[in-house]
């Protein structure tokens, strides 16, 4: 592209920072509209697999991230007890690390410094109350009174994106999967150097991911009623009495866990939106066109690599739609595949029925998808 644009992004998550950080590294003007108060996530952890380190790169943030994180190599496979049955060396997308482990809040505060140092303004405790798209530009209204004129409106705006309302109405509403994953930061056990992941039949999964040198995360997936909530008093004695059946490392982080304010709860739900990601000169990115299921921990890696591609296609096309097409041709079908490959091993591992097309997909496997997304993407 020629010119510099004016880029809005409705959500300063990981994958809006990302983009933020991408575009105004380029010179284009850029302001991110953020709901919330200020950028500090969810206090657990995260995993960066290479695919996303790499993005991080791309955008001057590696060495940020793996200097507030864990870096890692290797996935083991353990039985309930922690007892390894595998050790996967995992692959690596050009020279970057394979892994990061890292905490939420600490990954925020990289990627909101790195878009504020690189010209982006972030606007806190801002929404969009009102957007009109005449084919040259977006007029846009934000909750906090500003307004302004658009080339192009991205909405990074998380799994239950109001932009994506706004676009296609009630039709893309996210699907709960019937699992939830319990998450809580405890300190790292010393054998702990990479993802340890246990399943106890189709009952229950545990990870161990380190994220600081100091503390790693446990997270559980488990059946959970869609209405189900963690009672505030109990929420670790609740996480504690679903995994009676693991030993060893797990029941060691468990032990650890004593405030249950500490317990973070997530249902795991899924959103595909087959109609084009864009309408326009708005798009819709990472979640909110795409959310997946965390069995591959790829979810924000699919985010920055829309960020970042999108960015190369705004470089490349003459024009934002044109750039929109060529951006969503590159990205669908390699977020669609993580996304169907997400839910046939959420599936194959509780034991759900998996139908013929997930079984052909499920010959990837898990340790088979590392490889495939430390191609070129
Ligand atoms: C339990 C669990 C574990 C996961 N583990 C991993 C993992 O290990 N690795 C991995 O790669 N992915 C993982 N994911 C997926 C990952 O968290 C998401 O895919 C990723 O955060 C998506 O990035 P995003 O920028 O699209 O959305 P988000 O990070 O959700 O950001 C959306 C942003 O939009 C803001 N927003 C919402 N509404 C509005 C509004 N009206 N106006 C303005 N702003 C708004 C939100 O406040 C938020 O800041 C996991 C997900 C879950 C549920």
């Amino acid at each position: 592209m020629a010119s510099l644009l004016r880029v809005l992004v409705h959500g300063g998550g990981i994958g809006g920072l990302t983009l933020a950080t991408a575009l105004a590294r380029r010179g284009h003007t850029v302001e991110v509209a953020e709901l919330r108060g200020e950028l500090e996530a969810l206090g657990v952890g995260i995993i960066q697999p290479s695919n996303a380190l790499y993005v991080m790169r791309e955008i001057g943030v590696l060495e940020d991230c793996l200097a507030a994180g864990f870096e890692w190599e290797v996935l083991t496979v353990a039985d309930p007890a922690g007892t390894p049955l595998a050790r996967i060396p995992q692959p690596r997308m050009g020279d970057v690390p394979p892994g990061n482990g890292i905490p939420r809040p600490a990954l925020a505060r990289v990627l909101g410094t790195a878009a504020v140092t690189a010209g982006a303004k972030i606007r806190f405790s801002a929404t969009i109350t009102d957007l009109t798209d005449d084919g040259s530009g977006v007029d846009v209204t934000l909750s906090d009174g500003s307004s302004g004129r658009w080339d192009l409106v991205v909405g990074f705006d998380g799994i239950g994106s109001p932009l994506r309302t706004r676009l296609y109405g009630d039709r893309y509403t996210p699907e709960y999967t019937g699992f939830a994953n319990w998450r809580v930061t405890v300190p790292r056990l010393p054998d702990v150097r990479g993802v340890v992941m246990s399943t106890a039949g189709h009952e229950a999964k545990a990870l161990l991911t380190p994220i600081t040198d100091r503390t790693m995360y446990l997270g559980a997936v488990v059946a959970e009623a869609e209405d189900f909530r963690p009672d505030p008093e109990r929420a670790h004695e609740q996480l504690a009495e679903r995994l009676t059946m693991f030993s060893g490392p797990v029941a060691e982080a468990l032990a650890a866990v004593a405030d249950p304010a500490d317990v973070v709860y997530s249902r795991i739900s899924q959103v595909t939106v087959d109609a084009p990601w864009h309408v326009g000169r708005v798009a819709l990115a990472g979640d909110a066109a795409h959310a997946s299921a965390p069995q591959l921990a790829q979810g924000a890696a699919m985010a920055v690599e829309d960020a970042i591609v999108l960015a190369e296609s705004l470089d490349a096309e003459t024009d934002v739609p044109a750039a929109l097409t060529a951006w969503e041709e590159r990205r669908r079908p390699r977020a669609l595949w993580v996304q169907a490959l997400s839910r046939a091993v959420l599936k194959q591992e509780t034991g759900g029925g998996t139908t013929a097309e997930e079984d052909e997909l499920l010959k990837t496997g898990v340790p088979g998808a590392a490889h495939v997304l430390v191609e070129p993407y």
